[in-house]
């Protein structure tokens, strides 16, 4: 991997800056012509481009309806990644997209639960960055047992690293590059997770998004359980571990 150091990169006062950090970059619009000058600028400061798909969770759950790609955006992210292969990451956050062709590399799968999950400020644990909301909340490293006994033996994990149910997409022919997409994408959306992703590139999680838009009772999506960009106060307990005494 060629990412010896990083570099974040900003949108302000009409221009972008940028600053030794992380970069990470966001699909808006104009795609190729910026996803190339993204990837220059992290080459010039020896970094390696990362980009990660816009879900609707977190303070994307406010602009994603807004921002997310067109399906003929989607596809020039596709064939852009597929241009780009090993020299960009995406933390496997694309794999959607497999349905259009051939495979991007990385999981063509979810990873939440399975080989990803995010551990917060306050130790509790979730299915992966995109689901912090107590329906994926595995445990806490504060319990017995720490984060270890919490990713082998939290029911949450175990579930998810079960087959899961392909649902409305188990007629679709792209199952196996897809499966459905991203578990975050859906829930966020208010889409079943047995089903297509809201980003389906054949258009079937559209289509359900605009069935349930038409019916008033089910428009309202599940939004994030905290917002994680705020302190809060917790309370800290301790585990000692006991000190030996002579002779036991
Ligand atoms: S219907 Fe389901 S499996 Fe097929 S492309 Fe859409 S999300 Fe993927």
């Amino acid at each position: 991997m060629p990412s010896a150091a990083t570099a974040r990169t900003t949108w302000r006062d009409g221009r972008w800056s940028t600053s030794p950090g992380h970069s990470s970059a966001r699909s808006r619009s104009a795609w190729s012509s910026q996803l190339d000058g993204f990837k220059a600028l992290a080459h010039s400061y020896g970094a390696q481009l990362r980009i990660t798909r816009l879900r609707p969770s977190g303070r994307g759950a406010d602009t994603w309806h807004d921002l997310h790609p067109t399906n003929r955006q989607q596809r020039q992210i596709y064939d852009w990644l597929l241009a780009a292969r090993e020299a960009v990451l995406t933390g496997d956050s694309f794999f959607h997209l497999n349905a259009l062709g051939d495979p991007l590399p990385g999981l063509n799968m979810c990873g939440a639960g399975r080989v990803v999950c995010l551990i917060d400020p306050i130790g509790d644990v979730y299915a992966c960055p995109f689901v912090i909301h107590d329906e994926f909340k595995a445990g806490s490293v504060r319990d017995n047992g720490g984060f270890t006994h919490v990713w082998r033996h939290s029911e949450l994990f175990r579930e998810l690293r079960e087959p899961q149910s392909a649902g409305a997409c188990g007629s679709c022919g792209s199952y196996d590059a897809c499966q459905g997409g991203c578990m975050a994408a859906k829930f966020f959306t208010g889409l079943p997770l047995e089903g297509p992703d809201p980003e389906c590139v054949a258009g079937e999680g559209q289509n359900l998004l605009s069935a349930y838009a038409a019916v008033a009772s089910t428009t309202a999506s599940p939004r994030p359980s905290m917002d994680h960009s705020k302190p809060v106060a917790i309370a800290l307990g301790r585990t000692r571990t006991p000190v030996p005494t002579a002779g036991s």
